[in-house]
């Protein structure tokens, strides 16, 4: 009850900050960082009644692992859920792995993660890392979480990219946040996403990622030609092994 109470605030707090309620008759506005927040923490609610789905959990951070990985303090190592940050080596590692570094350690976090605390290969959780930003200490006006969602700022500041390779819920609750992240970092040319994403040679697009022509993952004929920034804007992102 209390979580859903949260959420409501927190879906108040959303709108009041857009200028009022969106009239029924127009679409919605795309949902910003606290408005997937209390859209988490009703349906975590749900599942911890239910049994099954979506699960929570809380803690403060011990130490950023690299851009895209935490450990809390009681030892649990968190993955962010459908973003990817730059492998060791790589341009923008460093920059990913201090921008989690700033955001997260000694932060207390809530995560939410898909069906009750579902794992990688690696035994790291996937979820969804959220940090309160100011609201909560000393001032009693301002009573209300301002929320992060650290998977979409690292997306929004350009030092990640929007990674899908399945469609479980929680992903499905993510993505349009993270679409829209992406989309800002494209807009304004931040790290990984350079001005000239439309030049150069066609990239082949299969369902969740762009390819160089000839790349070993696809097979002949596969894939759908298109520029770069068309693919990422819909959700794409580059091959691990052609890199394109
Ligand atoms: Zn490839």
């Amino acid at each position: 009850m209390l979580y859903f109470l949260t959420g409501l605030v927190a879906l108040l707090v959303y709108y009041l900050q857009r200028g009022g309620f969106p009239p029924a008759s127009q679409p919605s506005l795309p949902p910003d960082d606290a408005a997937v927040y209390a859209e988490l923490s009703q349906k975590a609610e749900f599942s911890q009644q239910t049994g099954r789905g979506f699960g929570r959990l809380e803690g403060p951070v011990g130490r950023a692992i690299d851009g895209d990985t935490i450990q809390l303090l009681d030892g649990t190592r968190i993955r962010y859920l459908a973003v990817d940050t730059p492998e060791k080596d790589a341009p923008f590692y460093r920059q990913a792995l201090e921008l989690n570094r700033r955001l997260t350690e000694g932060q207390r976090t809530i995560i939410f993660t898909a069906a009750r605390h579902q794992k990688d290969a690696y035994g790291r959780v996937l979820g969804a890392v959220f940090i309160e930003t100011g609201g909560l200490s000393g001032s009693s006006t301002n009573a209300s979480p301002t929320v992060l969602l650290v998977n979409a700022e690292l997306i929004r500041q350009g030092l990640a990219h929007l990674y899908l390779k399945d469609s479980n819920p929680l992903t499905e609750a993510l993505k349009p946040v993270l679409l829209e992240a992406q989309a800002w970092a494209i807009d304004h040319q931040l790290g990984l996403f350079p001005g000239e994403l439309k030049a150069g040679q066609a990239v082949l697009a299969t369902r969740y990622r762009y390819h160089r022509p000839g790349c070993q993952n696809l097979k002949a004929g596969e894939g759908k030609p298109m520029d770069r920034e068309t693919a990422l804007r819909s959700g794409r992102s580059p091959c691990r092994t052609c890199r394109p």
